[in-house]
C-alpha cells in the first residue's frame, strides 16, 4: 500500500502554514512544560475565542445553545472545551481527547537532605523512563507550593537564560568499570535520582549548613518553607526550549512531545472550525495518562460526563437515559503519539506497519502487548468512515501499531472512553526517542494531525 510522504504535496501556501503551526506549537509547549501550564495556556487560548467557564455559566444557570463554547477546568491539571452544534448532545458528539502530563522527575514530600556540602532534593520518577537518560543534564523546576493559609505560590526557575539549573550527576567513565556491566534498567536507580540544589555552605552555620543555604534561598526567594514542601508538586523537567531539528528545519525536537504535540493540535484544530459545527466538538486534555489516568484528573475520573451532564441540563435537555445515549453515541479520537519507525532500532518494528515520520497523522488499533492487551482493536465499520473523513479533507494519514507483535506495548485513554460504549481508535503524530527528555517529530505530521482532527470533527458521524 502506497503512503506518501506529505511533504512531497504542499506548495507555498501549506509550507506557510504548516510553519505557523509549527511556531505556535513551540510556543505552547515552550509555556507548558506541567499540565497545570498546559491548562493555563489552553485556556488563554480558548478565551481568545470567546469560550467561557462552564461553571460559571452552571452558577448563572445561563441556557446553552448551538454555537456556545463552554471550558471545564480539571482542578486546574485537566481542561475540556465543548463548541456546541447544531445536532442534539444525545446524538453523539466528537471528541478528541489527549493527555498533557508527561515523564518526569517529582520532588518528595519530604525532599531536603545535605551530604558532603551538597544540597539535595529526593525525588521519585513520574511514568515510564530510562532513568539514565535523566542524568547529566540540565533540569528545570516548574510545580507550585501550596502554603496553609490557601497561597499558591507558583515556581519556574531554569528557564531564562539568568536562571540557575539543577541536575543529578553522573559516576565518571573512569571509575565506572563495574556500572557498564550492569543491565540498562539497573544503572540507575529509581532513589539515585537527587537532584543537587546547592553547594554553599551557609556562613555561621553548624548543622547541615548547605541544606541552610538552600532554605534561606526558598524562604528569601519564594516564600516557601520546608514544610510547604509536603503540599508542593514540584516537576524537575529538561531545561531549555523546543529546537527546529535537522538542517532543513523539518522537525522539532522538544520536551512532552507525548502528548502536549496531539493536544495542541486538538486545540488548534478546534479554534480553526469557522462555522458551528454539526454535531457539538469536545477538546479534552487528561492528566495521569502517563501514570494509568488514575486520581482526581485523570481519565478514569468521571468529569467528561459530568460535563456533558451539566451541558445537556442548560440546553434544557438533560435525562439520565438521555445521557447514557449521548455518551455511548459519541465519536472519538484518542489523540496520542505513536512510535515512528526508527531505522537504528529496526529489529523493534514491523516496517510496513509502522508509523514513518513525514507521512502524516497515524491511526493505532494496536497499542498493547500480549496480544493486542489494552488496545482499543476500533472496529472496521468505525474505520472505514473515517477513512472516508480524511480522504475527503485531503489529509495525509496512516496506520502504526506500537511496534513488531509481542516486543511491548504501552496504554492511552482509549480504553476508558469506550467503556461508555463509543467508538474511538487512538490517531497521533509519530514519535522519535518517545519518553526521552528530548523527543523528535515532524512538522507535517503535526500539521496533518491539525488538519486531521478538524476534519473529524467537522465531518465524522
Ligand atoms: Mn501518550
Ligand atoms: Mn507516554
Amino acid at each position: 500500500m502506497d503512503r506518501p510522504n506529505a511533504w512531497n504535496q504542499y506548495d507555498e501556501k501549506a509550507l506557510c502554514a504548516l510553519e505557523n503551526t509549527s511556531k505556535n506549537y513551540r510556543a505552547f509547549l515552550d509555556n507548558g512544560k506541567t499540565e497545570r501550564e498546559c491548562v493555563t495556556g489552553a485556556i488563554e487560548i480558548a478565551k481568545k475565542q470567546g469560550y467561557i467557564d462552564l461553571a460559571c455559566a452552571v452558577k448563572e444557570n445561563k441556557p446553552l445553545k448551538t454555537g456556545d463554547k463552554v471550558y471545564v477546568n480539571c482542578m486546574g491539571k485537566a481542561v475540556m472545551l465543548f463548541h456546541i452544534g447544531k445536532q442534539s448532545l444525545e446524538k453523539g458528539i466528537n471528541i478528541v481527547g489527549s493527555h498533557i502530563d508527561s515523564p518526569r522527575i517529582d520532588i518528595k514530600q519530604n525532599p531536603f537532605y545535605e551530604d558532603t556540602d551538597l544540597a539535595y532534593a529526593d525525588t521519585h520518577y513520574y511514568g515510564g523512563i530510562k532513568k539514565y537518560h535523566w542524568v547529566a543534564m540540565p533540569l528545570a523546576l516548574h510545580g507550585v507550593v501550596c502554603k496553609k493559609d490557601g497561597t499558591v505560590i507558583n515556581v519556574v526557575i531554569g528557564e531564562d537564560d539568568n536562571d540557575p539549573v539543577v541536575g543529578i550527576s553522573e559516576l565518571l567513565i573512569h571509575l565506572s568499570g563495574e556500572l557498564m556491566g550492569k543491565k540498562a534498567s539497573e544503572v540507575v536507580g529509581g532513589e539515585d535520582l537527587d537532584i543537587i540544589m546547592c553547594g554553599k555552605p551557609l556562613a555561621g552555620e553548624e548543622k547541615e549548613p548547605v541544606k541552610a543555604a538552600l532554605l534561606k534561598i526558598l524562604k528569601e526567594q519564594y516564600n516557601i518553607d520546608e514544610e510547604d514542601m509536603i503540599s508542593a508538586e514540584i516537576e524537575a523537567v529538561p531545561a531549555g526550549k523546543t529546537r527546529d531539528f535537522g538542517l532543513d528545519r523539518s522537525m522539532l525536537l522538544g520536551y512532552g512531545h507525548d502528548d502536549r504535540v496531539c493536544a495542541y493540535a486538538s486545540l488548534e484544530a478546534l479554534m480553526s472550525l469557522t462555522e458551528d459545527p454539526e454535531y457539538t466538538c469536545c477538546c479534552l486534555m487528561a492528566d495521569k495518562e502517563e501514570v494509568g489516568s488514575n486520581g482526581a484528573t485523570g481519565m478514569k475520573a468521571r468529569y467528561f460526563e459530568n460535563a456533558m451532564a451539566e451541558i445537556m441540563n442548560l440546553m434544557g435537555d438533560y435525562s439520565e437515559l438521555k445521557l447514557r445515549r449521548a455518551l455511548a453515541a459519541c465519536r472519538m479520537l484518542s489523540c496520542d503519539v505513536s512510535a515512528g519507525y526508527d531505522p537504528l532500532y529496526a529489529r523493534a518494528f514491523e516496517k510496513k506497519n509502522a508509523a514513518l515520520l513525514g507521512h502524516g497523522v497515524c491511526y493505532n488499533k494496536f497499542t498493547g502487548s500480549r496480544g493486542k492487551s489494552g488496545s482499543n482493536d476500533a472496529n472496521a465499520e468505525y474505520i472505514a468512515r473515517l477513512r472516508n473523513v480524511m480522504d475527503d479533507n485531503n489529509v495525509t494519514w496512516q496506520t502504526a501499531e506500537l511496534g513488531r507483535v509481542d516486543v511491548g506495548g504501552g496504554g492511552t485513554i482509549a480504553y476508558i472512553c469506550a467503556l461508555y460504549g463509543m467508538e474511538v481508535i487512538d490517531s497521533g503524530v509519530p514519535v522519535l526517542s518517545m519518553h526521552a527528555p528530548w523527543e523528535i517529530i515532524n512538522k507535517a505530521d503535526l500539521y496533518e494531525a491539525v488538519k486531521a482532527y478538524a476534519a473529524f470533527m467537522r465531518d465524522a458521524k
